[in-house]
């Protein structure tokens, strides 16, 4: 009688509500091993089912290791778009492992008519473009705590800054924090973008529908909308636009359907 199969290891790095419903996806599918892995950048996360390891790897050779070690069979990207060095450290890594591997890329955000985007290619050129206050001067920023240190110089304007957890490093001199997490709707964002009087939005193009009505908000109240466009994925990375895509393939990498 032959041994039972080892069940096939599936590492999601995550981060993400697509990290989150993919692992919701596939957790308890016989034959296969999950293991979700976050940052830690959070202190509180929304843990998926399954394995969760935290912390990072130690750079792409420490992926590489933990991918040999645990005997991946399959690698999902499932970070943030935003989240640049992670994505290329796992290209480097399963390259380096023989393990494949599958990025989830939400589609970008597009303009809707009325929309009054000024797109930039990073949070600098969202900082340089409200330095002169003519876009607005009381703004909500929503691209996360950790680029604030961009803004820091600019004192004219007043921010608003949503973060799931509090800034600790250099802010607008200028700034109330709201801590909140998505996702949001359209009647809080409304509501939100009045009570504070906002007058121009800056977001990351990080698509997806859990932080959108924050610019149908906008677009209804008339307000400009800094948009920050997504960092380079790596090159030679199939892609997967949802969770049930990447969840077909990884049944199918995995053999399991
Ligand atoms: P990053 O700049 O691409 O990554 C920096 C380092 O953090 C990586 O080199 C890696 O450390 C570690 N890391 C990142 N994601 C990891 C994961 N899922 N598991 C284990 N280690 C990870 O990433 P970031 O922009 O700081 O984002 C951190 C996390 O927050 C990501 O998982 C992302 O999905 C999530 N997030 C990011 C944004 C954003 O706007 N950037 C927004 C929402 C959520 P080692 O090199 O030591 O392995």
């Amino acid at each position: 009688m032959s041994a039972e199969a080892a069940p096939r290891h599936v590492l999601v790095l995550g981060g993400t509500t697509e990290a989150r419903r993919l692992a919701e996806t596939l957790a308890g599918l016989p034959g296969l091993r999950l293991t979700t892995s976050l940052a830690g950048r959070v202190a509180r996360p929304v843990l998926p089912p399954g394995e969760v390891r935290i912390g990072g790897f130690g750079g792409p050779e420490g992926l590489a290791a933990w991918l040999r070690q645990h005997r991946v069979a399959a690698l999902v990207d499932a970070t943030h778009p935003f989240a640049e060095r992670i994505s290329f450290n796992a290209a480097a890594a399963a390259r380096a492992a023989g393990v494949p591997l599958l990025a989830v890329r939400r589609p970008s955000w597009q303009p809707h008519e009325g929309d009054d985007w000024h797109p930039v290619d990073s949070l600098e050129g969202a900082a340089a473009l409200l330095a002169d206050g003519r876009l607005g001067e009381r703004v909500f920023l929503t691209t996360g705590r950790m680029g604030l240190a961009a803004f820091a110089g600019l004192d004219g304007p007043w921010f608003l800054v949503r973060s799931v957890d509090a800034p600790d490093g250099a802010r607008p001199p200028r700034t109330e924090v709201l801590l909140d997490r998505g996702p949001f709707t359209l009647d809080g964002e409304r509501a939100l973008l009045r009570a504070h009087r906002i007058d121009v939005l800056v977001t990351k193009d990080s698509g997806g529908t859990a932080t959108a009505p924050k610019l149908a908000a906008a677009r209804e109240a008339g307000i400009p909308v800094v948009v920050v466009r997504r960092p380079p994925t790596p090159p030679g990375v199939p892609t997967a636009p949802d969770v049930p895509t990447a969840a077909a393939w990884v049944r199918d990498t995995t053999a399991l359907s």
